[in-house]
């Protein structure tokens, strides 16, 4: 196993199944880039033999399927039942959730037990400012389906100061009285927003969450698993909530993520462009492979950060938010 001077390794395998989207969210991308397959995508026996390679050469454990919009992508029906059957402790799906319906008899047969559903707000029209796509009512459909199957769901909201912070405290008692726990995820410096005032403008940080929240409810601070990017939080008699503080409370220290992009390349970090190319081992059968793939593997447990996240130009859906 690598392992690098902070006791660091590959745990967690996060695949971008593409890069295209049926959404263009205001903090993802700037205008006019949906719908955006990258060149050349692995296929999905590619990606299936992919994750068996990094499944033995790093120790992957847990595997989330993200996007891009990994429901868009023609190989998601034919690659979860392949990988669910994966020597695994965890698949889960980061999905928008507007595919949900049409796809939920596929995700429910293949087994899947927890699902993150990305929902920046419960207002129809703001929703279409945001992720300037798609229907909310939909959205909402999926998720009930879900609910009703048993599977875990947790809604990724990304709080905006000029956008939807008003929506906090709302979204929060609908994720309760659905026993959905909710995770704010902190305004991150990617993409577009890096060469632009509108991350200064919007950045609305884990205390400024705190306080809006502590406005309705009493809340205390409950141990989250080591290499969780969450810190957690429990509000009595009604649930659970967490905040993915990249810039408040950084977890890079005891960050476990490796990331495949949908054209094969790895990632160790995600505040890192530098990326290597996984696409010549999967000419190779299996024993080569594995012995290339270590030293791919080395060079990108070496992007991480020790301390915290810096931002980068790259976009989440290249590398899999
Ligand atoms: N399409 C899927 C979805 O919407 O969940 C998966 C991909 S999306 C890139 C994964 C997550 O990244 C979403 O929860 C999204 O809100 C988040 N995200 C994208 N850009 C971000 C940014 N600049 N800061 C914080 N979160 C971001």
């Amino acid at each position: 196993m690598i392992v690098d001077a902070h006791g660091r390794r590959f745990r967690n395998l996060r695949i971008s199944l593409t890069a295209a989207c049926n959404y263009a969210c205001t903090y993802c991308v700037p205008d006019g880039k949906r719908l955006q397959a990258a060149q050349a995508e692995l296929s999905a026996d590619e990606m299936g033999y992919a994750v068996r390679l990094l499944i033995e050469a790093a120790g992957i454990e847990k595997v989330r399927i993200t996007g891009g919009e990994p429901l868009l992508s023609p190989k998601f029906d034919t690659l979860l039942p392949v990988i669910m059957q994966l020597p695994l402790d965890d698949v889960s799906i980061t999905t928008n959730g507007q595919l949900v319906p049409r796809k939920s008899a596929l995700i429910i047969n293949a087994g899947v037990r927890r699902i993150n559903v990305s929902l920046d707000t419960l207002d129809a029209d703001r929703f279409r400012l945001i992720a300037r796509s798609g229907d909310l009512a939909t959205v909402l459909l999926g998720i009930e389906q879900l609910l009703a199957a048993g599977i875990k769901v947790k809604i990724n909201m990304v709080p905006m100061r000029t956008e939807n912070v008003d929506q906090i405290l709302p979204m929060l008692d609908y994720c309760f009285e659905r026993g959905i726990e909710l995770r704010f995820i902190e305004l991150m410096n990617m993409g577009h927003l890096k060469v632009s005032n509108q991350y200064a403008q919007d950045f609305f940080g884990m205390d400024e969450i705190l306080e809006r929240i502590g406005e309705r409810h009493e809340f205390t601070r409950t141990d989250a698993p080591y290499d969780s990017t969450a810190v957690r939080y429990e509000v009595p008699d009604q649930g659970f909530f967490g905040i993915i503080a990249n810039e408040s409370e950084p977890f890079c220290s005891s960050c476990t993520r490796l990331r495949l992009s949908s054209n094969g390349r790895l990632y160790g970090c995600l505040s890192s462009a530098t990326s290597y190319d996984m696409r010549e081992v999967l000419t190779l059968p299996k024993h080569q492979a594995l012995a290339r793939l270590q030293r791919l593997l080395v060079l990108s447990l070496a992007e991480k950060q020790s301390v915290s996240f810096k931002g980068e130009v790259t976009v989440m859906k290249f590398i899999g938010g």
